[in-house]
């Protein structure tokens, strides 16, 4: 069966990166039938938090990438946090210093220091050459009797090399004679970061370990422990760096990089998984537009690409655009009108107001945000002032008189209002008429009429508009500031 897992470190907001991952485990998962495992490393107790972990799990449920087994969910396998795995980790080190395959090392750090100096000098690479990899039971015995401390090192082979096939990167492979003997368990107890992750992806019988590949280094050590332990070799697959347009390792410097930014920016989040998906993979065509059910249709790890992806948040915004206006028009007007009244653009309106403007303001943004500076586009014309005033009078005289005189009649008798109070079909009644009485029609008629009216020479259509701009000035919305 098909297991895998995604282990963040819980030591800051989820990056973008770590949710690519979790999304590639999840997308594998969900394609061939298996179960997709949240594993919390918490081992570095100074750096993991709570709050951390909460925010992964919120960030990843707002990604929807729902988990079979975690720390809140449970599971066959738990404990999910490497925290609360220890007696697990001590219990595997103590068989592999009976099997020999590990041994203890009473090397003081001076001497280990000294170690690393000579081979330096020695141009040699740092590997270890202690005794006590040779030492017999006796010298061990007697350390013991003293108390001195002692880690546990495993045992490299001095030769030969190791390989792995891995799915993205193909063969990979390592000489052994560099590596040297390494630590597994400080000499306080705690197991160190490779130990635990190949103990536990053995343990929770994880199939496939598909990480970011800044984890191909561990690789070697972790496939070394793997054949010690006895345990089957998952498959591994190493997702390539996401990187800036400069092509320098994304960080915070270029802007939002965790999925809780993105949100709290207005991103949906089907838009984050979409555009995630695309960072190393496509389905071989030229469509990038997919929701999670399609890319767990199409998903392939064969397909993700080995070289860095470059993150652009041009792009995720014009994405989001997309799903945006992928959403049904009764979503798309909640959701809208939900943020105008949370930033109190809305005090309180009909809701025929906000479905008017969202019809007439979708097409032009990407993020649920935009929609304040499109709103106050449209609104910022203050039509009522503007042909009402003396001054607003004669800037309009002045300008597009024939046009504007009689506009402006049409306003003072009442006659433009009430069409406007009917909607739609007063507006085109009423602007059929008006352009009967001037003699003109198209672009004649409704260049003039939108600059007068609207203030603007381009715009969504400018019956809808000049009936929201009505609408605006008689049903409580508080107009945003002119953008
Ligand atoms: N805890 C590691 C990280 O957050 C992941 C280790 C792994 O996937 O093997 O980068």
């Amino acid at each position: 069966q098909v297991r895998v897992r995604f282990a963040p470190s819980p030591t800051g907001n989820l990056h973008v990166g770590g949710a690519r991952t979790a999304l590639f485990n999840y997308l594998f998962a969900r394609s061939n039938g298996g179960k997709f495992v949240l594993r919390i490393e918490d081992t570095d107790l100074e750096r993991s938090s709570k709050q951390s972990e909460e925010a992964v799990l919120r960030d990843l449920s707002w990604l929807g990438l729902d988990w079979d087994e975690g720390p809140d969910v449970g599971g066959d396998y738990g404990p999910y946090r490497q925290s609360e795995r220890n007696s697990l980790y001590k219990q595997y080190a103590e068989k592999l210093l009976e099997s020999g395959l590990v041994y203890r090392c009473f090397c003081s750090n001076e001497e280990l220091e000294k170690m690393k100096e000579i081979a330096k000098l020695k141009q040699l690479p740092p590997v270890y050459t202690g005794k006590w990899a040779t030492a017999t039971d006796e010298e061990v015995q007697e350390e013991l009797a003293k108390g001195t401390p002692y880690t546990y090192r495993f045992r490299v082979p001095k030769e030969g090399s190791l390989k792995i096939n891995d799915l993205i990167r193909g063969e990979v492979s390592w000489n052994l004679d560099t590596l040297g003997d390494f630590v597994i368990m400080r000499s306080n107890g705690q197991p160190v970061y490779n130990f635990c992750v190949t103990v536990d992806d053995a343990t929770m019988a994880i199939s496939h370990v598909i990480r970011a590949e800044e984890h191909l280094p561990n690789t070697l050590r972790q496939a070394l422990i793997y054949k010690a332990l006895g345990f089957p070799m998952p498959s591994f697959a190493h997702v390539s760096l996401i990187l800036a347009p400069d092509r320098s390792k994304l960080s915070k410097r270029h802007g939002a990089t965790s999925v809780g930014q993105f949100k709290e920016m207005g991103y949906l989040p089907q838009a984050m998984v979409n555009y995630l998906a695309l960072l190393g993979w496509g389905d071989g065509t030229e469509n990038e537009f997919f929701t999670l059910e399609q890319l767990v249709e199409k998903f392939s790890i064969s397909r993700v690409n080995k070289s860095g992806a470059i993150f652009d948040s041009t792009k995720l915004r014009w994405m989001n655009g997309q799903h945006l206006r992928a959403l049904s028009s009764e979503k798309l007007i909640n959701l809208i009108g939900e943020h105008w009244k949370n930033t109190g653009i809305l005090v309180e309106s009909e809701g025929s107001f906000i479905e008017e403007a969202v019809q007439l303001l979708k097409d032009g943004i990407d993020l649920v945000t935009d929609s304040d500076k499109a709103l106050s586009n449209l609104l910022s014309y203050p039509l009522h002032a503007t042909l009402v005033s003396p001054e607003g009078k004669t800037v309009v005289e002045d300008k597009l008189f024939e046009v504007s005189s009689r506009l402006l009649a049409a306003y003072d008798s009442g006659e433009l209002l009430s069409a406007l109070e009917e909607g739609p079909s007063g507006w085109q009644r009423w602007v059929k008429n008006f352009g009967k009485s001037l003699k003109r029609k198209g672009k004649s008629l409704f260049m003039p009429l939108r600059l007068l009216l609207t203030g603007k020479l381009h715009g969504p259509d400018i019956g809808s508009s000049v009936i929201l701009l009505h609408k605006a000035g008689t049903c409580g919305v508080v107009s945003p500031e002119a953008g």
